[in-house]
């Protein structure tokens, strides 16, 4: 086909899945699978049988949400899967405009009206020009990702109706936006089906999305990995004290103000360079423990760190947390000690003397001081009832398994504990030696049809290392070893509640990212580049995967 005679099915397909909301921890989410059975199967799904097309709910999955997964059987068993994920993220701040959120072309014109007067230089009016130019098309869930899953179910048609040499299976996930729960369960099921349907999983492509502020030079890009994610915590334990009476205590918020200064933006971890530098770690939480106001001062602080890396292990991150952590305690004790100090100065009393050998524990090791859980029956139900109340996130739990393991290890501050307070990606890399014997190969596909398409659409598109966003292509391509799993088992204190790792760790497909481009992803502004996304993006699909399928 030419690359024009995508756009309208591509297009409309997009608009179908936009008008099906299915944000992520909604209802909608759980019902969407159904929808997009229906929809897939509309112009008659081929499939080889009759069952070759289906909706597999996620075993223990608390909202019992589904993957989708659909099989395009051409000849023999060499088999692409082409994947994308189904959830969107909330449409609140759609605000009065929420009613339209899941309606493009209802959207279009109001989010014009909206934006009219908006100051230059601004996101806001980027967004006016690029919706008055016709060029982009709005909608919750439009970018990100559901023009890619179109131009997935598009290449699957065109597949059926041309028959050639291999197999095309589809894969929709939820939870890529906050857990991954769908990924993780399809990577589960995947060696089995492929056993099942006799197929031979060679690679996959991610359609998932990319932003760009800029001309889309950077947006218009094939990406041979993705980044991977950890979220070390610190629980920073000090000694409260009566807020009149201060040094009786140890400042916990005198502590993390080191431990925050320490971590927040520190290059330490920044790997690659230029375009392709990872970015800096990031805080996305730092709140003490006290539930409401008096005037006790806060005994504990707790605090998580986003870290994005290419090839950093679990084991390395979390040493590198603890001596900053070690050394930022000592830095914020001797502050503390001085300005006692002082204090006795002023005031002729005798000097408070502080600890000068904090102890930081890894979570693994607080457990073991604290004589573990299973000893202790009737902590489980403690437990339960702090960490199993619906609407708790992972960092949440987490907090409160250290808080109790805390007090049951009957250690004072001053302290800290760092572990891992939420789920972990691995990097995705073609580069990896776990990328597996076709990465080569796949690699060298891609390299020709990005040039390729430099030729036949007109517009460059590039070569990337790191898809920059966590994706569920971490769950594929699968860059942890055992000795990587082991660690974070240890130190996770939420694993067994949502956070475990996959079982099948010998599991592996090489997998590249290969979808649409636009701007504001879950912003209300969100819209995708039409051209790219319902034309461009189908065909460089199409290309890469029947370079695959030939071998
Ligand atoms: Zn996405």
């Amino acid at each position: 086909m030419s690359s024009a005679g995508w756009f309208d099915g591509v297009k409309d397909l997009t608009l179908a899945l936009v008008r099906t909301p299915s944000v992520n921890g909604s209802a909608d989410e759980v019902r969407f699978a159904g929808r997009l059975r229906d929809i897939i199967a509309q112009d008659g799904f081929p499939t080889h049988h009759g069952d070759e097309l289906r909706v597999v709910p996620i075993p223990g999955d608390p909202w019992r949400r589904s993957n989708v997964i659909g099989l395009v059987r051409g000849e023999g068993r060499r088999t692409v899967l082409l994947c994308g994920h189904y959830d969107v993220v909330s449409t609140a701040n759609y605000g009065e405009l929420e009613p339209w959120a899941c309606d493009p072309e209802a959207l279009a014109p109001r989010l014009i009206e909206a934006l009219a007067g908006a100051p230059p230089g601004t996101l806001e009016a980027l967004a006016l020009t690029d919706l008055q130019s016709g060029d982009f098309l709005p909608g919750r869930g439009a970018l990100d990702m559901k023009s890619g899953l179109a131009a997935g179910i598009a290449v699957l048609r065109h597949f059926a109706s041309e028959r050639p040499p291999g197999n095309l299976l589809l894969l929709a996930t939820p939870d890529e936006e906050v857990n991954s729960a769908g990924m993780r369960a399809a990577r589960e099921m995947l060696p089995e089906l492929a056993r099942e349907w006799e197929l031979e999983l060679t690679c996959a492509v991610n359609v998932d999305s990319e932003s760009d502020h800029g001309d889309g030079g950077q947006g218009r890009s094939i990406f041979l990995g993705s980044v991977g994610k950890l979220l070390p915590f610190v629980h920073v334990v000090g000694r409260e004290s009566h807020a009149g009476e201060p040094l009786g205590g140890v400042s916990a918020t005198l502590l993390a103000a080191e431990v925050v200064r320490s971590l927040e933006w520190s290059p330490d971890l920044v790997e690659g360079q230029g375009a392709e530098a990872s970015p800096l770690p990031a805080l996305l939480k730092v709140a003490d423990t006290k539930g409401a106001y008096d005037v006790t001062t806060p005994a504990a602080v707790w605090l998580y760190l986003n870290v994005l890396s290419h090839t950093r292990r679990p084991s390395e991150v979390l040493d590198w947390a603890r001596s900053k952590v070690e050394r930022s305690l000592q830095k914020g004790l001797q502050e503390a000690a001085s300005r006692a100090a002082a204090y006795a100065r002023l005031t002729g009393t005798t000097v408070v003397s502080f600890e000068s050998q904090p102890l930081v524990l890894t979570y693994s090791e607080l457990y073991a001081r604290a004589g573990g859980l299973s000893a202790h029956a009737a902590d489980w139900g403690q437990l339960r009832s702090l960490t199993e109340q619906p609407g708790l996130d992972g960092p949440e739990r987490s907090r409160r398994m250290v808080e109790f393991l805390w007090q049951r290890s009957g250690l004072v501050g001053p302290g800290a504990v760092v572990g891992f307070a939420s789920l972990a990606y691995p990097a995705a890399s073609l580069e990896a030696s776990s990328a597996g014997p076709f990465a080569g190969r796949f690699r060298e596909i891609v390299d020709r049809e990005a040039r390729a398409a430099g030729e036949w659409s007109g517009s460059t598109v590039k070569l990337r290392g790191y898809f920059p966003g966590v994706s569920d292509m971490s769950f594929l391509a699968y860059g942890f070893t055992d000795a990587d799993v082991a660690v974070l088992a240890e130190n996770t204190p939420a694993w067994d509640l949502g956070l475990a790792q996959p079982k099948s760790g010998d599991f592996a497909l090489p997998v590249v990212n290969i979808g649409p481009w636009g701007r504001d992803p879950h912003l209300r502004l969100e819209r995708v580049h039409a051209r790219y996304a319902f034309e461009t993006v189908p065909e460089l699909v199409w290309r890469v995967a029947l370079a695959a399928l030939a071998g």
